[in-house]
């Protein structure tokens, strides 16, 4: 694929360790343990592997009867590897809305209010302990002792808008029911693009209407950018939020010719195809079904010598 985003401002952090704590109003987050360590990394460079990843914990969400202990435990892990998804700044309209009076929502399916108070919205990812941010009108003033981790994090990160930032803390959680939504809409798009090629001659045309509307309604924000005069001046993205990030990658994922995601014929995981033509994700899988296929083939030439 032809990376569209040479310059881009994406460094994130991920914690050491990760569990799912119950808040008081019942439901789960996942949140960073309390001795876990940050680290900053770059979801750009690892991007093929990290949207493959989100696919299959989307593809368990879309199953009826999976457990959820399973998927939460996927998510997790995949936590500990990316970090988590940043949907405090993924949702408004922007991610500098500290520096707002209130929260600006455009429309998205987990928050139905256009417009929040700022302490709401902060509650929503701050369900335990709350950060010290004093809010008045449109200055915030966020105050942060004791933890001296988090205070090199803080002010590793200060050119990021402060509520990346504090997206960064420990204290930062994300609910269970909005992450596994998340994943489960991006494998739902993957699998409506992967079926609508694949399957083309065999769906009616009402069906692929329907698959064409599903897929036009999957938009996003848009990353944000400026320039920097660098050895010449330079278009550099902003990305605020992972989720943006890897959503925009799985965008670009969706529409490559060359290496286009499929979907194994043997294991059903996505993979990204080294040429057009390919449908197993490995030599493995190729491996297994063939020898799935022949043994039901002998076993059907046996019968058919029986009869
Ligand atoms: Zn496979």
């Amino acid at each position: 694929m032809s990376f569209q985003f040479e310059h881009s401002n994406s460094t994130w952090v991920r914690y050491s360790e990760y569990e799912w704590k119950q808040a008081e109003d019942g439901k789960l987050y996942l949140t960073a343990c309390a001795d876990a360590q940050p680290t900053i990394y770059d979801p750009l460079k690892e991007y093929q592997q990290l949207v493959l990843d989100a696919l299959y914990i989307g593809r368990l969400g879309m199953r009826q009867e999976q457990d959820d202990t399973e998927i939460q435990d996927e998510i997790k892990a995949f936590a500990e590897k990316y970090g988590l998804f940043g949907l405090m700044t993924a949702l408004p309209t922007t991610p500098s809305f500290m520096d707002y009076e209130a929260v600006y929502l455009p429309k998205n399916r987990f928050i139905k209010k256009e417009t929040m108070s700022t302490e709401d919205y902060l509650n929503l990812f701050f369900p335990f302990d709350k950060l010290d941010v004093v809010k008045r009108s449109v200055e915030s003033l966020w105050n942060i002792e004791g933890d001296n981790m988090m205070m090199a994090l803080a002010m590793t990160m200060s050119d990021r808008p402060m509520a990346v930032n504090m997206s960064f803390q420990r204290q930062y959680a994300e609910s269970y029911e909005w992450m596994k939504q998340v994943f489960t809409d991006w494998a739902f798009n993957a699998t409506t693009v992967f079926l609508y090629y694949n399957d083309y001659d065999k769906l009616d045309d009402d069906y692929k209407q329907l698959m064409r509307q599903s897929i036009r309604a999957f938009d996003g924000n848009a990353p944000s950018y400026h320039i920097e005069l660098l050895e010449q001046p330079t278009l550099v993205w902003d990305f605020h939020s992972l989720l943006l990030g890897i959503q925009m990658m799985l965008s670009f994922m969706l529409t490559d010719k060359s290496n286009p995601m499929r979907v194994c014929k043997k294991c059903s995981k996505f993979f990204v195809a080294s040429r057009p033509s390919a449908v197993f994700c490995s030599p493995r899988c190729k491996n297994q079904y063939n020898v799935y296929k022949n043994r039901a083939k002998n076993k059907q030439t046996k019968l058919r010598n029986k009869i």
